[in-house]
């Protein structure tokens, strides 16, 4: 069963009418939904749909007057995990971070999320409005040579594709953070995130992840606590590290000149993985900071000032 939650305008209050009409045993426990956006980029429409540019981060949020509910969101196919928050003095909720692909197309899009608990279940709709970003376009007149791998290094890129695919998708059940999420390294970031890249008038894959310029070996810290789950020195990315954050959340550091963490380590907020460097394609020494969330290609500076994430104090 579905039902479609919308908020008149002007107004956040769910139509509780509609959502009450759901099944034979409700979840009477469970409290009109919510939904939050995650950074000021985002608007509420005129008729309450939520928003986000692509690349971005929406907070979706669902209120609960208790525990152990099982809560999972289905986007564009990809599966967002919930995971539970307390609030002090009164009902917690369920948080999930949704992520907008670089490349998700504009329009609005469904966002379904269930939620089981012994006996009983219940399914709300949403309407997600993917807003189009404007991204950088760079054209490039290269020599051939430059440009066309030849046939050893193919199979190598290609073998390392599918290697660092595995890892981003496996989703970790275990949230390993709690705390705000910080930036790896401070400098001077080139607003890469989405460009477009045309060399010889062919389009190549859009830059999926932030450039941020700094001196060669400035140290760079892990943006919140994880588990790195591969150090790679590769044809393109050069030496770097993906670190899991727990529930589809990854962070990547790449062009590194050194990396000082390996497979399996856990790292906290802030703990040195390595340093800058222009290893793999690079022309000079820069972080390639890039963030995957449950297989979208966000924009790593989305993470930066969620809202609502830090854990309450106590529980209460
Ligand atoms: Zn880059």
């Amino acid at each position: 069963m579905n039902v479609t939650d919308q908020d008149q305008a002007g107004s956040r209050r769910v139509r509780t009418d509609l959502v009450a009409i759901v099944g034979v045993m409700l979840l009477a426990s469970v409290l009109p939904v919510d939904l939050l956006p995650s950074t000021q980029h985002e608007a509420r429409g005129a008729d309450g749909q939520l928003s986000g540019k692509q690349g971005q981060v929406i907070v979706v949020r669902v209120p609960v007057s208790r525990h152990s509910i099982d809560v999972t969101g289905r986007f564009l196919g990809r599966r967002i995990p919930f995971f539970y928050q307390s609030s002090p003095g009164g009902p917690g909720a369920y948080l999930g971070l949704l992520g907008i692909d670089m490349l998700d197309t504009p329009g609005s899009h469904e966002l379904v999320v269930d939620l089981n608990a012994p006996g009983e279940s219940r399914r709300l709709s949403y309407h997600v409005l993917v807003i189009q970003e404007d991204y950088p376009v760079q054209r490039l007149t290269l020599p051939k040579r430059m440009v066309d791998l030849d046939p050893n290094s193919l199979v190598r890129v290609k073998a390392e594709q599918k290697q660092v695919r595995s890892v981003l998708n496996t989703v970790s059940q275990e949230r390993f953070w709690s705390q705000p999420f910080i930036e790896p390294v401070l400098g001077a970031i080139a607003g890469a995130f989405g460009r477009k890249r045309i060399i010889n008038g062919q389009p190549r894959s859009p830059h999926n992840g932030e450039d941020i310029a700094a001196p060669l070996g400035t140290e760079v810290v892990a943006t919140n606590d994880g588990v790195v789950r591969l150090a790679v020195d590769h044809f393109f990315s050069g030496k770097g590290v993906l670190v899991d954050h727990g529930l589809g959340l990854y962070s990547m550091y790449f062009h590194l000149s050194e990396v000082s963490v390996q497979d399996g380590e856990p790292v906290t907020r802030g703990h040195p993985i390595g340093k800058v460097g222009a290893t793999g394609r690079a022309t000079g020494p820069h972080l390639h900071w890039g963030v995957r969330l449950n297989g979208a290609r966000v924009n790593p500076y989305a993470l930066i000032n969620l809202p609502l994430l830090a854990e309450p104090r106590s529980e209460g």
